[in-house]
């Protein structure tokens, strides 16, 4: 006599697994950990034991300078910026001067960097709206700023912050990554983790924060393999995966 084939199970639906994957299952997710106000206290306290007066590592001679290189820094390090801007601003550092350059040969000096053709391209048109519009002034101020031809929130942020002195925070991949990982400040967009930031930062850090941000991104919290065995916020940093290193 054959047997009967016994009936097949009914496959259980798989467990879904990204967040918005959860999301959309209608599950609950999880809010990522977040440093509490003493741990974020004493985290500044040490950047600013470590380093009171940090700099940015891009080279400028004044507001517009400082732009421009912010402008050209889009998707390259600051010392090919450095490199590229040393001859640059040596024949124009102000709006008027670059005009007088024209595209050719700003093209021509900041060739070196990537997307040098449409980023000379900016270059030019915001020195022509500087001139037409703000008398040859960076404006204070930033719509004025993020409607400047290649001026987008970020770059308005720098400009605020180090040629001005406002306590803005600019998020670059390196802020993004290290305000995540820590649970200072987690978020999916740059601007959730700029906000984010912004609200868990004490007041008296706010000036220098950009800047300690990034260098701790840069040369200790590093993308692929941060340096947690000699990162000095490693006791109070809520990262689950921590090196050794
Ligand atoms: S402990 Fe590691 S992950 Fe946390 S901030 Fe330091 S380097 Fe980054």
């Amino acid at each position: 006599m054959s047997k009967t084939p016994a009936p097949s199970r009914p496959r259980s639906p798989k467990a879904p697994k990204t967040a918005a994957a959860k999301r959309k299952a209608g599950k609950r997710v999880k809010a990522p950990p977040r440093m509490s106000p003493e741990a974020v206290e004493e985290m500044f306290r040490r950047f600013s034991d470590a380093m009171p007066e940090p700099k940015t590592e891009l080279e400028y001679h004044n507001p517009y300078t400082l732009l421009v290189a912010v402008v050209l820094s889009a998707q390259a390090t600051d010392k090919g910026v450095n490199k590229a801007t040393r001859g640059l601003f040596a024949m124009a550092d102000t709006p008027q001067a670059m005009l007088d350059l024209g595209e050719d040969r700003v093209r021509d000096a900041i060739k070196t960097i990537g997307l040098f053709r449409n980023k000379a391209k900016n270059v030019i048109a915001l020195s022509r709206t500087l001139v037409d519009e703000h008398d040859g002034q960076v404006p204070r101020d930033r719509a004025q700023l993020e409607a400047l031809p290649g001026v987008g929130r970020k770059t308005a942020n720098v400009v605020l912050n180090v040629a001005f002195g406002e306590p803005t925070m600019a998020v670059d991949t390196h802020i993004f990554r290290v305000g995540n990982r820590t649970g200072l400040a987690p978020g999916k967009t740059p601007l959730d983790v700029e906000m984010g930031l912004l609200a868990a930062i004490p007041q008296p850090y706010l000036q220098h924060a950009h800047h300690w941000l990034i260098l701790h991104g840069r040369y200790t919290c590093l993308a692929r393999s941060p340096k947690c065995g000699v990162c000095p916020v490693a006791d109070l940093c809520l990262y689950p995966d921590k090196t050794a290193t």
